[in-house]
């Protein structure tokens, strides 16, 4: 053994003593190439069951407004403890990785859907600059990053801001959530010409009640955009 490896192992071994390699999950140690979650989690997180749940979920949640005109998502929020523990991951822990791990996953339950994955440009969900600063980062950004890059699909992460800060929804109903999201979103600096009659997909990492991916979609249609599509990484149904 020469003295490189020796020293990479002696540091690995410090590294794997100070942050145990163990899967946030489920607890087993992690291999080689894992991080933070383990494959065989990543594998077996709750999924939403069959397309008809989500036509089910776009008529009762979505459709009423037309705001929206279609959406996807992959894993079951409410069902699954583990993805609630990877989505607190994403937006506390700063893992990136994460964020491409649902990129990955929303690319392949999505790259057929002639709607989904034909849009224009992929647009996060943009959190407010304070919250953004505080953070360090937006997490639906990080997502449709990668999203973007797997898809080949433009990303503006810039074209939505957020003009006003609101209460979390977690403190609200359906209803309350509406009113406190009304109005919060923005064209950022873009040309309307840009944006008129395009296609958009916007990402957030969990779909609720749909009040944020609707005031957003709303936002985007009252500025021209002719269809938004929707897609997250988690759901509540
Ligand atoms: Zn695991």
């Amino acid at each position: 053994m020469n003295g490189i490896v020796a020293l990479r192992n002696v540091v690995e071994a410090f590294v794997n003593f100070v942050y145990p390699p163990f899967c946030s999950t489920c607890g087993r140690t992690l291999r080689r190439g894992e991080e933070y979650v383990c494959a065989s989690c990543w594998e077996s997180f709750e999924r939403v069951p069959r397309t008809e749940t989500i036509i089910q979920l776009v008529e009762e949640k979505f459709l009423a407004d037309e705001a929206v005109d279609g959406i996807d998502s992959v894993f079951l929020f409410e069902q699954d403890q583990r993805v609630r523990e990877a989505v607190h991951l994403l937006k506390y822990n700063g893992a990136e990785v994460i964020a491409e791990r649902f990129g990955l996953f929303i690319a392949k339950k999505i790259v057929n859907d002639s709607k989904l994955s034909m849009c224009d440009t992929i647009v996060p969900v943009p959190l407010h600059p304070a919250r953004q600063r505080e953070r360090g980062y937006n997490q639906s950004e990080l997502i449709t990053r990668s999203l973007s890059t797997i898809l080949g699909i433009s990303h503006s992460p810039h074209l939505l801001i957020r003009v006003r800060q609101t209460k979390t929804q977690t403190l609200f109903d359906a209803e309350g959530r509406q009113k406190n999201i009304k109005g919060a979103f923005a064209l950022g600096r873009i040309s309307l010409d840009d944006i008129g009659g395009k296609k958009v997909l916007l990402v957030d990492d969990v779909i609720t009640t749909g009040s944020t991916i609707k005031e957003c979609a709303r936002t985007l249609k009252i500025c021209g955009v002719s269809e938004v599509y929707a897609a997250s990484a988690a759901v509540t149904i």
